[in-house]
C-alpha cells in the first residue's frame, strides 16, 4: 500500500517535532480487542443488560459479581500483543517527534510497546484499586481470581477504569487539552469521534495538520487536513518502516 494520501502523511511526519496521537477502540481491535460498543451476536443471549449498563457505577456497586463476570469475559484480554500501530507510535516518541499518546482504551498496549507519555482518558485495566485502604492491585488480581476481588482489608476492588456515570479525570483531562493545543500535528486514528470527550478535544488544536486515519467517516471530517480510509496498524507500519528506511 503506497498512495498519495501515505506520501504526504510521511513527509507532515518528516517535518514534525511536536505530534499528539488521539487514539480510540480501532487502534485495540488489531490487537484483538474488540470494541465492546459492536457488541457480537452472543452478547444478547449472554447478558440481561446492556454493556453501557453493566460498566456503569452503580452496576458496579449493586451488583458487583455480574460486573465481573462480564467484565472479566469481555473487557480483559491479558493475552494482547501491541500491534504495528502501538509500535509505530513508541518509535516516533523515542526519535522525540511525537509528545504524547491520548487513548480512551484501557489495555495498557501503549505502554506495553514502549510509549512513555499515554494519557489514559479512560483510565486503565492493568490497575485496580480497593475501594477502602486505596491499595493498588496489577490485572493478575482480577484474571486469578473469580467472584468478587477482595483486597487483604476485606475491601472491594474495583478496575481504576472509568464506569459510566464516573467523572474523567480532570488532571489527565487537562494535560490533554494542553498536548491537543501546543500540537503542530494532530493525528487522529481508530475513533469514530462520536463519543465525548474525544470530539471536544480537537477543538482545541490550532494547527493545520489535522490527521484522521479511520475506517469509516467520521463527523469531523469536514475540519481534516488529510483524511486516509485504511487500517491504523497499516497506515503507520508503513510509515515507519518508510521514515526508517529512508
Ligand atoms: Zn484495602
Amino acid at each position: 500500500m503506497s498512495s498519495p494520501e501515505i506520501k504526504k502523511l510521511k513527509e507532515i511526519i518528516e517535518n514534525a517535532n511536536n505530534i499528539v496521537f488521539f487514539g480510540g477502540a480501532g487502534v485495540s481491535t488489531e490487537s484483538g480487542i474488540p470494541d465492546f460498543r459492536s457488541a457480537d451476536g452472543l452478547f444478547s443471549e449472554r447478558y440481561k443488560y446492556p454493556p453501557e449498563t453493566m460498566l456503569s457505577l452503580s452496576f458496579f456497586k449493586s451488583n458487583t459479581e455480574e460486573f465481573y463476570r462480564f467484565y472479566r469475559e469481555k473487557m480483559l484480554y491479558p493475552d494482547a500483543k501491541p500491534n504495528d500501530a502501538h509500535i509505530a507510535l513508541a518509535n516516533l516518541e523515542q526519535q522525540g517527534k511525537l509528545k504524547d499518546v491520548i487513548t480512551q482504551n484501557v489495555d495498557g498496549l501503549h505502554t506495553k510497546a514502549g510509549s512513555k507519555n499515554v494519557l489514559e482518558l479512560h483510565g486503565s485495566a492493568l490497575r485496580n484499586i480497593c475501594m477502602t485502604c486505596k491499595e493498588i492491585y496489577p490485572l493478575e488480581k482480577i484474571t486469578q481470581t473469580t467472584g468478587i476481588p477482595l483486597c487483604g482489608c476485606g475491601g472491594t476492588i474495583k478496575p481504576d477504569v472509568i464506569l459510566y456515570e464516573e467523572a474523567l479525570d480532570a488532571t489527565i483531562m487537562q494535560k490533554a487539552t494542553k498536548a491537543i493545543y501546543d500540537a503542530d500535528v494532530l493525528i487522529i486514528g481508530g475513533t469514530s469521534l462520536n463519543v465525548y470527550p474525544a470530539a471536544g478535544l480537537i477543538n482545541y488544536y490550532r494547527g493545520n495538520n489535522l490527521i484522521l486515519i479511520n475506517k469509516s467517516e467520521t463527523p469531523q471530517d469536514r475540519y481534516a487536513d488529510l483524511i486516509i480510509r485504511e487500517s491504523i496498524g497499516k497506515v503507520l507500519g508503513e510509515i515507519i518502516l518508510k521514515v526508517k528506511e529512508d
